[in-house]
């Protein structure tokens, strides 16, 4: 639990339950093995999934949380199916990034299949640059919140295939990210049910595709496992041999 005073070094937002644990549950794990704290943020429930009832959903959630070992995940209430990106919904997501205070922001990205992804990275993305202004008010459990904008945000890969920014070597994460992808279990595939309706992420093909293209964009840089993200905007470097050290 991460209490006021206290900072996380990520915060990872999700249109629903499980983009997270998907798109970059190798990378939280590895920021996490070097020692920082990551958070979780799903913008909304869950509840207009095919599979799945939203107490199960929330169930799932917080197992992914307990095995992925996050400091925290929040969950807010935006409406699945219509993520409003109004007044009252930017400042609920503004009033957790000045609550945790992260460094790195991990959101949907732009361009995707799901309208509530594209819907999710947009309002994340303004939040990210509205939680800095100083006479933008809110509050947090009736304190005051402080401004706070996050350095960097990175939107990582689900559906829609897109050439990445930078790709993250997850080679020693992937394999233990899959027990966060798991606790979804009412989303996947499993032998023997067979009255289930047929949807993209339950496939029986789904979780194989998902390590094909975490071993495609590991190849891309040489290692066995990579998980990819967009930057908004040029990465600066300051340390440039610190940041060009590793091969
Ligand atoms: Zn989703």
């Amino acid at each position: 639990m991460v209490t006021e005073q206290e900072t996380v070094y990520a915060l990872a937002f999700g249109a629903h339950p499980d983009d997270v644990e998907l798109s970059c549950g190798a990378t939280l794990l590895k920021i996490m093995d070097e020692g920082r704290n990551v958070a979780v943020c799903d913008l909304t429930r869950g509840e207009m999934g095919t599979l799945g009832t939203q107490e199960t959903r929330e169930a799932e959630g917080s197992q992914a949380a307990k095995v992925m070992g996050y400091s925290e995940r929040l969950r807010l209430d935006l409406g699945d199916s219509c993520i409003r990106s109004d007044r009252d919904a930017l400042e609920q997501v503004i009033s957790v990034i000045r609550r945790l205070r992260p460094r790195v922001v991990f959101t949907n990205p732009p361009d995707e299949r799901h309208p509530d992804h594209a819907k999710a990275s947009r309002l994340v993305s303004e939040a990210v640059f509205y939680a800095g202004l100083k006479k933008l008010s809110t509050n947090w459990e009736g304190t005051e919140q402080t401004p706070h904008r996050p350095a960097h945000l990175l939107h990582y890969m689900q559906y829609r295939h897109f050439e990445p920014s930078l790709i993250v070597d997850v080679s020693k994460t992937f394999e233990r990210s899959r027990k966060g992808v798991l606790a979804f279990a009412s989303q996947f595939y499993r032998e023997g049910l067979t009255d289930r309706p047929e949807t993209l992420i339950q496939r029986r093909e789904f979780l194989s595709g998902l390590e094909a293209r975490a071993r495609y964009l590991g190849e891309q840089i040489g290692v066995l496992y990579g998980e990819g993200f967009s930057l908004p905007g040029p990465l600066g470097v300051s340390d440039f041999t610190a940041f060009f050290s590793e091969k």
